[in-house]
């Protein structure tokens, strides 16, 4: 026999499937608190979708370290080869809503969480090196962008195009969102990067710059634009169910980590500036460094509690791993926390998905839905009662000295190579096949014909003309434009007085 049905309070409950009224036709009545808590329950469901990556789909795994690495880091969950840590992934679509077609489009979040020794080590990345934007200031108008229009609640591609040619410094990621890399064929089959420049320290001090990449050992496998749409069609949910459907048969995706080593030194004079976040570093300048790999084995049990409450924070960085003057990563340590104070709650850390597996000895107390409290703990530092203090030793913060200037709002300090265009040139010549080129030139045209106007178009030539001439002219012939009258030499200079050029 089931077990009886209770309310929350667990009181069993007389009946699911009859209100109590007054006889068979009378009315209902409001006394019938199991019913009515029902419907009250019922309306506060859903907690606010995320504003960015609403729709996602999760695994729990492992990650193990397989390299000896701790001349880098003094992290004590890379600190032995053969280290296990438990961790949750979740992957996401950024600009569509919770409901929204899975094969869109769109970069995909690779957000990771190790619930580590020294408390969790939250990676919020992307399957993309770089990102649009390099300023914390341009990210909500960037998303807007992506979002839909005030007036008719559509998408529109005319406001993407206009703001990523009026931000030249998208060019490397709007070239990498345009490839076929926009449209994975699995959650599975795409690599996931740091994207940022992190640090680390090891045990003696030293410290590193550092970006870290996720290699998927499926290999990397995407879906045309043909494809992808017809998959939109099929199965809106495609990749919830493949990462599901592969967990779930014993086919347990993996990925390789490598990571990028700067010495802390050589960052002043790189010819990048390597905290910029639209910038790689070239493989030829800093090879990638083997260090582990992760396992994701075990599907979540409730959706809900596990992808729908998790919360990742760039602001999750153990001993002996730091940030970096990138001033997108300085914005996201605020923003990530934030929001979900908001829309999980003031306590989301104590919910298990979000909990670490080492004890919490916090200052922080009380607010809604409190579940974990000190005790008897002194309330307040410092104290003479035997309360927690702080280890300035334990935390083994990375800092970095910074030349003090005046206050003010600065551009990046521009190193011997940056360009806007540069990176995203050297992706289409140097690293893309003949098929990948014509795909991204199929799929530039297919996205900036769809609702873009004249004025928009010509400066989608100049800004592709700028990443590579004979990509310019490939795109000016799809999009049926010439590129000799004054209008487009308009647009031409305005693309070009927004970027920065080596
Ligand atoms: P490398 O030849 O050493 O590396 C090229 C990289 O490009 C590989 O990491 C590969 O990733 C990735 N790649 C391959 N095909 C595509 C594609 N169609 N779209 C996007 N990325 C692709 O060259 P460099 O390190 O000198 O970099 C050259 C360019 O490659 C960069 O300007 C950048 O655009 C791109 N790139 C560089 C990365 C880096 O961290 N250095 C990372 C990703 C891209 P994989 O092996 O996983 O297939």
């Amino acid at each position: 026999m089931s077990e009886a049905t209770t309310t929350g309070s667990g009181i069993p409950a007389e009946s699911d499937e009859y209100s109590l009224t007054v006889g068979p036709g009378g009315p209902t009545a409001l006394h019938d608190h199991y019913v009515v808590q029902k419907m009250q329950h019922f309306n506060r469901e859903r907690v606010p979708e995320r504003v960015v990556h609403a729709k996602g789909s999760g695994a729990h795994g492992y990650f193990e370290v397989t390299e000896d690495v701790t001349w880098f880091t003094r992290a004590h969950f890379l600190g032995e080869v053969g280290r296990r840590t438990p961790m949750f992934a979740r992957f996401s679509t950024v600009a569509g809503e919770q409901g929204y077609a899975d094969t869109v489009r769109d970069p995909r979040g690779f957000a990771l969480k190790f619930y580590t020794d020294e408390g969790n080590f939250d990676m919020v990345g992307n399957n993309t090196p770089v990102f649009f934007v390099r300023d914390a200031s341009k990210f909500q108008d960037f998303i807007h962008s992506q979002k839909r229009l005030p007036d008719t609640g559509l998408r529109d591609n005319n406001m993407q195009w206009d703001f990523w040619t009026l931000s030249p410094e998208s060019a490397h990621q709007v070239a990498v969102l345009m490839s076929d890399r926009g449209t994975p064929r699995t959650l599975r089959n795409m690599n996931g990067y740091s994207s940022h420049t992190y640090s680390t320290v090891n045990a003696n001090g030293e410290r590193f710059w550092v970006k870290w990449h996720f290699k998927a050992v499926q290999g990397v496998e995407n879906f045309t634009d043909a494809e992808a749409k017809a998959m939109t069609a099929q199965d809106p949910d495609f990749h919830r169910r493949d990462l599901h459907a592969a967990i779930a048969a014993g086919d347990h995706p993996e990925w390789r980590l490598e990571i990028q080593v700067m010495p802390f030194e050589e960052a002043a004079d790189y010819r990048f500036n390597p905290f910029d976040l639209t910038k790689v570093w070239p493989h030829s300048d800093y090879e990638a460094v083997q260090v582990g790999r992760m396992v994701l084995d075990r599907n979540p049990a409730n959706f809900f509690a596990e992808v729908e409450q998790a919360g990742f924070s760039p602001a999750n960085l153990v001993p002996g791993t730091g940030l970096s003057p990138d001033k997108m990563l300085m914005g996201r340590i605020f923003s990530y926390h934030d929001t979900h104070l908001h829309r999980i709650g003031a306590n989301y850390e104590q919910l298990p998905i979000n909990a670490p597996r080492v004890e919490v000895h916090s200052y922080n107390k009380d607010a809604p839905m409190a579940y974990r409290h000190s005790g008897a703990q002194p309330v307040y530092a410092p104290n003479s009662y035997g309360g927690p203090e702080a280890d300035a030793q334990r935390a083994g913060a990375v800092a970095w000295s910074v030349e003090a200037g005046e206050m003010g709002r600065y551009a990046y300090e521009k190193h011997a190579d940056d360009d806007d265009f540069g990176q995203a040139g050297t992706l289409y010549r140097e690293v893309m096949s003949d098929t990948d080129r014509d795909n991204l030139v199929t799929n530039i045209v297919g996205h900036a014909s769809d609702h873009v106007n004249d004025e928009v178009q010509l400066r989608v030539i100049a800004y592709w003309s700028s990443v590579d001439p004979a990509l310019g002219s490939r795109i000016a012939a799809g999009l049926g434009k010439t590129t000799d009258g004054d209008a487009f030499h308009e647009a031409a200079k305005l693309v070009e007085s927004r970027s920065n050029r080596a």
